[in-house]
């Protein structure tokens, strides 16, 4: 047998590939020489968001939902499959759950099939509303197990629960980051979610949206320090699962986050106080303490550097006329 074949290259698996994440890993492992293997079911992911890699040779798509079977021969799993922003996932609850709970045991099926490392995509939601802060790993969080973002919180909860009996009970090598709030370009235009909001209705000069009054917290990560942190976690040693907490540390409340962005803008835009959301958490901020030691990792990309090519981005896609009224 040739030398060549012999010396086979990882192949990865990236579920939810298509999505803001997802289509930055796959072009991350791309660049680091992976075989890519992208399963999307187009819930919320866009061929738009992956363009660019869909000639290349090593790029492979597949339309798969990850609530049903799937047989593919890999060497590591990346789970990200599962729609992240409230309206989104709050669009058929039901399927949301799916997608964590039957998703994770699916690629957990397949990891233990082949033997691969699969990574989780958990959440800071599985902390709920904390009564602890900043979160660290070892809090258990505090979540509603019946209101509307329960699907997404308590999935996310239970995919972590079958990660750790799938490593207990098949000794599966598995990996669980804990990803607090993301943004950056390829976020969706119409998902509601606050970074993408403000800049939006800044470009337009149209109000800023602030629910509740604006006094919560969150902690925004730019997304290429993200897929840094995703990626160090699955390079660790079998022996380090996690959770990790994967964040920026520094926080902000609603009001700032829009102040910075009405500064960047140089938008005429006001502020206008709409209800706060049902359980939305009043607090966010990751304690990074064990990514730092266990991955060397911390974000590297302040909040006003990230938002800059953030609002460059969408500034472009509204000049592209992709962005709905
Ligand atoms: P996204 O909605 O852009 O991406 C999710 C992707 O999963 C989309 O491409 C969607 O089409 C796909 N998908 C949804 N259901 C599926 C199914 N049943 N089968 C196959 N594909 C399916 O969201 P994102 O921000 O890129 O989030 C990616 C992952 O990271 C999610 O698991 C999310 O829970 C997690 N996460 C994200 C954040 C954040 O701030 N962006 C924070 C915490 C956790
Ligand atoms: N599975 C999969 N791909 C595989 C192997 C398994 O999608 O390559 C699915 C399979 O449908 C099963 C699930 O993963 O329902 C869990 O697999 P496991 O082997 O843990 O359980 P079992 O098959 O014994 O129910
Ligand atoms: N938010 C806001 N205005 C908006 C959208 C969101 O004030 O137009 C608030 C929201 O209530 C929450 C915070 O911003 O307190 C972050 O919301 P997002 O949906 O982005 O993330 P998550 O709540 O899931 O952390």
């Amino acid at each position: 047998m040739a030398k060549r074949q012999l010396l086979r290259r990882k192949r990865v698996l990236v579920t939810g590939g298509a999505g803001f994440l997802g289509s930055f890993l796959c072009e991350r492992l791309l660049a680091e020489g992976y075989d890519v293997l992208c399963a999307d079911n187009f819930f919320t992911g866009t061929r738009d968001n992956i363009a660019s890699m869909l000639g290349h040779q090593r790029f492979e798509l597949l339309r798969h939902d990850v609530t049903f079977p799937l047989y593919v021969e890999v060497d590591e799993i990346y789970n990200l499959a599962c729609p992240a922003s409230p309206i989104h996932y709050q669009h058929d609850p039901v399927q949301t759950t799916k997608t964590s709970v039957h998703g994770a045991i699916n690629m957990l099926g397949l990891a233990k099939r082949t033997g691969a490392r699969i990574l989780q995509a958990s959440t800071s939601e599985i902390y709920g509303d904390p009564e602890v802060h900043p979160q660290r790993e070892e809090y258990w969080g505090r979540v509603n197990p019946i209101g509307p973002r329960s699907c997404y919180d308590e999935g996310k909860r239970c995919a972590e629960t079958l990660f750790f009996d799938y490593r207990r009970q098949h000794r599966l090598p598995i990996k669980v980051a804990r990803i607090f709030n993301t943004y950056g370009p390829r976020m969706q235009p119409d998902d509601g979610r606050v970074v993408s909001n403000f800049i939006i209705q800044a470009l337009r000069d149209e109000p800023i949206t602030i629910y509740g009054d604006g006094q919560q917290t969150r902690s925004f990560c730019y997304v290429e320090d993200m897929i840094d942190g995703l990626v160090r976690l699955m390079e660790t040693p079998d022996e380090v699962t996690g959770p990790v907490n994967l964040g920026n540390p520094v926080e902000f409340t609603m009001l700032e986050l829009a102040e910075a962005v009405i500064e960047l803008t140089g938008s005429s835009s006001k502020l206008e106080y709409r209800p706060l959301p049902q359980d939305d958490p009043r607090q966010r901020r990751p304690d990074i303490s064990l990514a730092r030691q266990e991955l060397g990792w911390q974000p590297e990309v302040p909040l006003k550097d990230g938002l800059v090519r953030t609002v460059a981005y969408f500034r472009n896609l509204m000049k592209l006329g992709g962005v709905p009224a």
